[in-house]
């Protein structure tokens, strides 16, 4: 199978950079977030109302980059617009560093200045004149000094990824994966200690792609941040998280370590789910009765 063997090899170099989560560097867990019997029903009055999230309780560690992952209408994205009391529950509770977010619902704003979320193609949400005033958005809300703003902007343009240049333009000039960044710089730009993005490569090209994550990265190590990226790539998913839940009709269906959850393929593939082409080799292989190590793929 010659084909496969660049993408084999440069997977394995993504890997090895792979930085080890909070459990295998032997940190005690901390949760930031913590979501307590979560149930969310779109149309509660309507005669075919169904919850969309359905009992979820989950704990969300200080530091670590979560990967979340489910076939479309799984729960995703209802799910994650709860962490920054986007949406409301239904029934349950969100915690944030053990604080219930709607004990004071005036004090919601805060929560989402903490906890920051770029939505799924955030880029048709830029609506100012240029891009610097797009990433400078949130921290003007935040009530910041003008010369603060100015440090975050910039700052977040050059975690995002965007040349300076670029800042005075307006968003609608730039391309689709410049777009993308002004947005998630907008995000970045308020310094959160949580960074939700919802399908953040979503139609870029491989090399937007990787550009993306590898600047996501770089953000979670500069700020220890706590990241939860939603997506519907295994082999993004099997590269850069530390943890990964699956989600199938609303309930979180399995939790671990990729290279845990991805060992359960039959399961996955039964939730229309698939697995990352290396592991599919390796299990592969297995099943033939060679003799192949798991744990040497880190998935
Ligand atoms: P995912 O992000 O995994 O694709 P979603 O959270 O978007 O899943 O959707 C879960 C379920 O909730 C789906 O059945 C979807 O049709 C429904 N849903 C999502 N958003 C709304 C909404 N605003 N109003 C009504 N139903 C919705
Ligand atoms: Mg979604």
């Amino acid at each position: 199978m010659p084909f496969v063997l660049p993408w084999l090899l440069a997977s394995k170099n993504t890997l090895q950079q792979a930085r080890p989560g909070p459990r295998e560097r032997g940190i005690r867990l901390e949760p930031i977030i913590r979501v307590e019997g979560l149930t969310h029903t779109y149309g509660q009055d309507t005669p075919f109302c169904r919850s969309a999230v359905d009992g979820v309780s989950l704990e969300i560690y200080r530091g670590e980059f979560l990967g979340i992952i489910g076939h479309t209408g799984s729960g995703k994205s209802t799910l994650i617009q709860h962490l920054n009391g986007l949406l409301q529950p239904t029934v349950g509770k969100i915690y944030l560093d053990g604080r219930d977010i709607w004990a004071d619902p005036k004090k919601i704003r805060d929560v989402r200045f903490r906890v920051g979320l770029v939505f799924q193609y955030p880029e048709y949400q830029l609506f100012e004149e240029t891009a610097y005033k797009d990433i400078a958005f949130g921290p003007k809300n935040m009530g910041l000094d003008q010369g603060e703003i100015d440090r975050r902007v910039r700052a977040a343009a050059r975690f995002a990824g965007l040349d300076e240049g670029l800042l005075e333009k307006s968003p609608f000039d730039l391309s689709g994966g410049q777009k993308r960044r002004v947005a998630i710089a907008g995000v970045i730009a308020m310094e959160p200690d949580v960074l939700i993005l919802d399908e953040p490569t979503a139609g870029l090209d491989p090399v937007g792609r990787e550009g993306i994550l590898s600047n996501i990265r770089a953000y979670q190590a500069a700020k220890n941040a706590t990241v939860i990226m939603v997506s519907h790539s295994m082999e993004e998913i099997a590269s850069n998280v530390s943890r990964l839940i699956v989600m199938n009709h609303g309930k979180v269906a399995m939790t671990g370590a990729p290279r845990e959850v991805f060992a359960r393929a039959n399961e996955l593939i039964s939730m229309g789910l698939d697995i990352p082409q290396i592991t599919q080799v390796f299990l592969r292989l297995r099943d033939m009765g060679v003799g192949v190590d798991l744990s040497l793929i880190h998935i």
